[in-house]
């Protein structure tokens, strides 16, 4: 059942609460390895479920355009000393709908239409919002993007100072969403300061890694930081905009009133609260094991002849091509959820194959750790993985279905905060 239970909703309206508690049985009986996703607290799930849903506060803390802000002032402010003290930062802005929405208050603070950006491209592990063609960022912008060397998988420095150097942009983003390596933030910096330009870390993956001590900060490098809070930080869906003390005002316009209107209260609520958990010493806990499992799950792969981008993983996130294997990364991300393990497809540098029928798949384990995985489990799901592949292209569905129910066996084992 549905944990906390929605027994109103189950009442007033079957059809969705059905779907709902279907929804929460599919995410306790399955392997979650999108390295996107996560289970947040029983806490933050209730947060989310709050009356503060109800209530308009357009502006901010002790500003604001319509009156009783008196709970909703503390509480907005109680997620900003959270957000501030948890990385380290002068300014935090916890109003961002989400991450897409937070990186373009970032262009409309700095930039002017037409100026020039720069960003990792898409299929190189970046983010449509780093200036991608098909994103408002790179049709509204002029937009240069770098990627990763083709032998290493991993960002080339010297490429990206060449490329800013020629191009001058005012922003340069850094982060991604398929970067299985440390972001050298220091290096960005250094670009950066020589041409002048604003250094945008988004951390919208690795920020809990970050809060918790698994990945080196990006505070004192970049000026501006960008991150969603429903990914390893294991908050609700949404975002913040963080800074130093110069960028924040800017930041702020930019938020409200340039792009959005009210700021979703509930949304806040459970930001600070997963903001809080984040503080808590077992975080800390947490990040480090999400990155040794990663660690081990890329060795397991690693050892049954899994070709690896970039060879491994430092972080949460694995890339794995499967030109060798001789499967798609769409089939084999298909076959694998039959058999109870969600992932990704997706492009991998230099792919041959179209975005939508790339050769890779992507995965991670921030949620399987949040489940209470460790180490010793991921040569078993790297197995599983490994017989759902070769089952695919034995049309074997058998064996897919078999695996589904070993799956559904391990997790049962593993208690998931809204499920019980
Ligand atoms: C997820 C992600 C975003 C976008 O977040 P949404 O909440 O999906 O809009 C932006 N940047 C990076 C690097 C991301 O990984």
């Amino acid at each position: 059942m549905h944990q906390p239970p929605v027994p109103h909703l189950a009442q007033a309206d079957p059809e969705v609460a059905r779907l709902v508690e279907a929804e929460a049985k599919r995410q306790y009986e399955k392997i979650r390895l999108i390295p996107s996703e996560n289970y947040v607290s029983a806490a933050v799930l209730e947060a989310t479920g709050t009356v503060l849903t109800n209530k308009y506060s357009e502006g901010y803390a002790g500003r604001r355009y319509y009156e009783g802000q008196q709970l909703i002032d503390p509480l907005e402010t109680l997620a900003v000393e959270r957000a501030r003290a948890v990385f380290g930062v002068d300014h935090a802005n916890v109003q961002p709908y989400s991450g897409s929405p937070a990186n373009l208050a970032v262009y409309l603070a700095f930039c002017q239409p037409g100026e020039t950006v720069m960003g990792m491209a898409l299929p190189m592990g970046g983010h449509l919002t780093h200036g991608w063609n098909v994103s408002a960022t790179g049709r509204w912008f002029r937009s240069v993007q770098y990627g990763v060397r083709k032998e290493t998988g991993r960002i080339d420095m010297d490429e990206v100072r060449e490329l800013a150097l020629r191009e001058r942009p005012k922003l340069i983003f850094c982060g991604g969403t398929a970067i299985p390596r440390t972001i050298d933030f220091a290096a960005f910096a250094e670009v950066a300061r020589e041409v002048d330009a604003i250094l945008v870390a988004d951390i919208a993956h690795i920020a809990g890694l970050i809060a918790g001590g698994a990945h080196p900060s990006p505070v004192g490098h970049a000026q501006v930081i960008s991150t969603t809070t429903h990914k390893t930080l294991r908050g609700p869906r949404g975002a913040m905009l963080m800074s130093d003390a110069e960028h924040a005002k800017a930041l702020d316009k930019a938020v409200f009133p340039g792009l959005q209107g009210g700021p979703h209260n509930h949304t806040t609520a459970a930001i600070a609260v997963a903001l809080g958990e984040a503080a808590q010493p077992a975080f800390r806990d947490y990040a480090h094991a999400v990155v040794a499992n990663a660690r081990a799950l890329a060795e397991a792969l690693l050892e049954r002849g899994y070709d690896l981008v970039s060879g491994g993983t430092d972080n949460h996130l694995i890339l794995v091509d499967l030109t060798n294997r001789g499967i798609g990364g769409k089939p084999a991300a298909q076959a694998l959820d039959r058999a109870g393990i969600e992932l990704n497809y997706n492009t991998v540098p230099y792919d041959p194959r179209k975005p939508f029928d790339p050769s890779g798949i992507r995965l991670g384990t921030p949620a399987i750790t949040t489940r209470g995985l460790g180490v010793e489990q991921m040569p078993t799901i790297a197995g599983w993985i490994d017989r759902a592949i070769r089952a695919t292209a034995e049309e074997d569905e058998a064996s897919i279905e078999r695996i589904a129910t070993e799956v559904r066996e391990l997790l049962d084992a593993y208690p998931m905060p809204g499920w019980a």
